[in-house]
C-alpha cells in the first residue's frame, strides 16, 4: 500500500473508542488521525476529555495525548486535515477531510444522524452501534460467518445516494454466538437455539451499571437486548442473494443477564439441529473451523477462531477472554441436552470480539475487497 489509511473515531472517549485506540496502536495499515465524541468532549485534547474516565491497562498512547477532540461533524472534519474526500474535484479546496474511513462507537441515542451524515458526506463508516444493524442494504458483518453481505455495498450507495457507506457489527452476545454456531448451522441446519447470557459490566459502557446495583449482584434484565440476540444471528447466518437478506430460519429464545465481571460475555447454548448429528462430530467441526480472515491473513485475524477446550471447568471468563488478543472464542462442555439435543459454554470478549476488534478486522476484510481506499 502506498500508505496507511487515514482513520478517525467517532465516540473516541468511551469505553469502545478507547479500546479502539489501544487497538489501532501500531496497525499495519490504520493510523489514527482524527478523534471526535461529544460537546461536552470537543475542543479538548484527548487526554483532558477522558481524564478520570480513561479505564484501559496502559497509559494513553502517545499518538494520540494531544489530539483536539472534534465535534462528529463530517463539516468539522473536512476543515481539519488534508486528505481529499470522495467525489471532490481538484477545484474544491474546502472538501478535505482528515481521514480516509471513520469507526463509530458511538452512543445509539446520537448514532444514527451522525452516521448517516458521515456516510452521506462519503465517508464509509464502519459501526458498533445497533441503529443501522438491521436494514435492508446495511451488511451486518463477521467476518467469519459472512463475509460475502459485503457485496451488497455498491447497492446501498446507489439507492441512498451516498459516496460513503454504512458497515455494522452486531451486539457483543450475538458476534461469540454466531461464531459459535457457523460451522455447525453450515454443516447441520441449526433449527433452535436457548441461550443464556452472563454479561460483563463493561458492556453497559462507562459509567453503566451503578456499582451498588452490580456488586453481589446479577441482574436479570438488560435493556433491549434479548431481542438482539434473537434477531441479528439470523441475518449473519441468513444469505446474501440479488442484494437482498435472507434470514437464517432458526428460532432463538434468549435470557440477557448482567453480572459482576469487568469483560467477557460468557454463554451458556442449548441447540437442535435439523440433521442428526454426534459430539464428537460437532467438537471436530470446531476445532477445524477457518473462516475469510485466517485463509486472507488479516492482521487482526486470530489463528483459531474457535478455541475448543476439553477441561470441563473451561473457558472461565477471567482465563480466557483474552486469547488471541481477545479476538477468539473460546468454547466448551459440548454435550449432549435431553430437551434440544446439544448444549455448550461460549466466551467471547465484548469490547474487543464483540465490539472494538470486530469493527477492525471488518475494515481490514474490506480493505482487502477493494471497499476501503486512500483518497
Ligand atoms: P460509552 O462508553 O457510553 O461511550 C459513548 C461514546 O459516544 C462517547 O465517546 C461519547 O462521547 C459519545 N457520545 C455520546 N453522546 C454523543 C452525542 N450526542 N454526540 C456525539 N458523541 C456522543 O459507550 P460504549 O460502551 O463505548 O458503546 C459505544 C457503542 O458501541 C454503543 O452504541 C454500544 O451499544 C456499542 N457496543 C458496545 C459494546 C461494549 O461492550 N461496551 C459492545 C458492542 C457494541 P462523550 O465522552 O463526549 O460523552
Amino acid at each position: 500500500m502506498e500508505r496507511k489509511l487515514k482513520v478517525g473515531i467517532l465516540g473516541a472517549t468511551g469505553t469502545v473508542g478507547q479500546k479502539f485506540i489501544i487497538l489501532l496502536q501500531n496497525h499495519p495499515w490504520f493510523e489514527i488521525t482524527a478523534l471526535a465524541a461529544s460537546s461536552e468532549s470537543a475542543g479538548k485534547t484527548y487526554e483532558k476529555a477522558v481524564a478520570g474516565r480513561w479505564k484501559q491497562e496502559v497509559d494513553i498512547p502517545a499518538n494520540v495525548r494531544k489530539m483536539t477532540v472534534l465535534e462528529c461533524d463530517p463539516a468539522k472534519f473536512n476543515s481539519h486535515g488534508r486528505v481529499r474526500i470522495a467525489g471532490a474535484s481538484r477545484g474544491e479546496g474546502a472538501r478535505f477531510g482528515c481521514c480516509d474511513f471513520v469507526f463509530s462507537g458511538l452512543d445509539a441515542s446520537a448514532a444514527g444522524e451522525i452516521e448517516k451524515s458521515f456516510a452521506a458526506a462519503g465517508y464509509p463508516v464502519i459501526s458498533n452501534a445497533k441503529n443501522f444493524r438491521m436494514d435492508a442494504d446495511v451488511p451486518l458483518l463477521v467476518p467469519e460467518v459472512n463475509a460475502d453481505h459485503a457485496a451488497i455495498i455498491p447497492f446501498q450507495q446507489k439507492r441512498r445516494n451516498w459516496k460513503g457507506f454504512i458497515v455494522t457489527n452486531p451486539n457483543c452476545v450475538v458476534v461469540p454466538l454466531a461464531m459459535a454456531l457457523k460451522p455447525i448451522h453450515q454443516k447441520y441446519g441449526v433449527s433452535k437455539v436457548m441461550v443464556t447470557s452472563m454479561q460483563a459490566v463493561s458492556g453497559a459502557g462507562y459509567p453503566g451499571v451503578a456499582s451498588l446495583d452490580i456488586l453481589d449482584n446479577i441482574i436479570p434484565y438488560i435493556s433491549g437486548e434479548e431481542p438482539k440476540v434473537e434477531t441479528e444471528p439470523l441475518k449473519l447466518l441468513g444469505e446474501m442473494k440479488k442484494n437482498a437478506f435472507r434470514f437464517a430460519k432458526i428460532k432463538i429464545s434468549a435470557q440477557c443477564n448482567r453480572v459482576p465481571t469487568k469483560d467477557g460475555h460468557f454463554l451458556t447454548v442449548a441447540f437442535a439441529t435439523k440433521k442428526p448429528a454426534k459430539v464428537g462430530d460437532i467438537k471436530k467441526l470446531i476445532k477445524k473451523f477457518k473462516g475469510e480472515p485466517q485463509k486472507m491473513k488479516l492482521p487482526s485475524a486470530p489463528k483459531r477462531p474457535l478455541v475448543y477446550l476439553e477441561d470441563d471447568f473451561r473457558p472461565q471468563v477471567r482465563f480466557d477472554r483474552d486469547r488471541e488478543g481477545g479476538m477468539a472464542v473460546s468454547i466448551g462442555r459440548l454435550r449432549e441436552d435431553p430437551v434440544l439435543g446439544f448444549k455448550m459454554v461460549v466466551l467471547g470478549h465484548n469490547t474487543i470480539r464483540g465490539a472494538a476488534g470486530a469493527a477492525i478486522l471488518n475494515a481490514e476484510l474490506l480493505y482487502k475487497k477493494g471497499h476501503l481506499r486512500t483518497k
